[in-house]
């Protein structure tokens, strides 16, 4: 759908059966004896090993467990993708637009569905650079994979309705801080989307931790790296100014290893949205042929 990968047979779902079939494999072997005078039999360890993965799984998106995630793109190719979660932000975003203009660079924005709507001027001129949009979620909950379903779900939705009343059709959602579970890949499917997280993450805890920024990015990028950073407030006792100077020290980090951030979609060869037709100066639809905006 829409160029993303779905699948009905997850890794999950795999390695359930695997886990089926070793545990019957091992059903004749004799109980292991454990210390205090405790027995476990064998075909318990594919089920302990499997109930383990499950919970590791939600923190390791790479391992694509229980839906398909694009990380990053192909190494060949000296490309890299930046990625800003979390905005968009009047006091930060507007002059990261402008310092990216300056070096000529593309990014890809996931937005939290509730400050997209609240500065949809913002949105504009993110759309009016060249940049893509994301879904990430209507209002950023932390713990949203540990909600229920319908919860998931209408988060997921409301911030695309959102999204679409400004003239995009999100086609990649990120989850909040990255973590997936088993409820999701059906609401995804659902709503059209496909899923994107990074393989680059500087741990920058949504810009409370700007020090050293951009020497953690230009220590482990490569080339085809999705890079995960922010585009809201810094914590306390560091500047807007102080972050630009960290993002314009990976701008020219990059550009001396040779690496080019291009658009998102392009990195990993997959749309990232849909412009349903061109917006006004404050964010809202007007009235012209619609254009693909990927
Ligand atoms: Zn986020």
């Amino acid at each position: 759908m829409n160029g993303w990968p779905h699948s009905k047979l997850s890794r999950a779902l795999l390695a359930g059966l695997v886990g089926l079939a070793a545990g019957a494999g091992l059903a004749f072997l004799e109980p292991l004896r454990l210390p205090w005078g405790l027995a476990l039999s064998p075909a318990a360890l594919p089920l302990v090993l499997y109930v383990a993965l499950c919970f590791a799984a939600p923190f390791f998106p790479v391992w694509s467990f229980f839906l398909p995630i694009v990380t990053r793109g192909p190494r060949e190719r000296p490309a890299v993708a930046l990625t800003f979660d979390d905005g968009p932000d009047p006091r930060v975003t507007p002059a990261l637009l402008d310092l990216l203009a300056r070096y000529g660079a593309r990014a890809a924005f996931f937005v939290v569905g509730r400050n997209a709507e609240a500065h949809p001027e913002v949105m504009a001129r993110i759309r009016a650079a060249g940049h893509e949009v994301g879904n990430h979620s209507l209002s950023h909950d932390p713990i949203l994979m540990l909600r229920s379903a319908r919860l998931l779900q209408s988060e997921i939705a409301a911030c695309q309705a959102i999204l679409q009343r400004q003239g995009v059709t999100a086609l990649a959602f990120r989850p909040p801080v990255g973590i997936t579970n088993p409820r999701l890949p059906p609401v995804l499917e659902r709503l059209g989307l496909g899923c994107v997280c990074f393989s680059c993450r500087p741990l920058d805890f949504g810009n409370r931790r700007v020090a050293g920024l951009a020497a953690k990015v230009l220590g482990s990028v490569a080339p085809g790296d999705v890079v995960l950073l922010h585009d809201v407030m810094p914590g306390t006792g560091v500047t807007v100014e102080d972050w630009l100077s960290e993002i314009e020290k990976i701008l020219v980090g990059l550009q001396a290893r040779g690496l080019k951030p291009v658009a998102l979609s392009q990195l990993i060869g997959r749309p990232l949205m849909v412009a349903s037709g061109a917006v006004d100066g404050a964010g809202a639809p007007v009235a012209r042929p619609a254009a693909e905006g990927a």
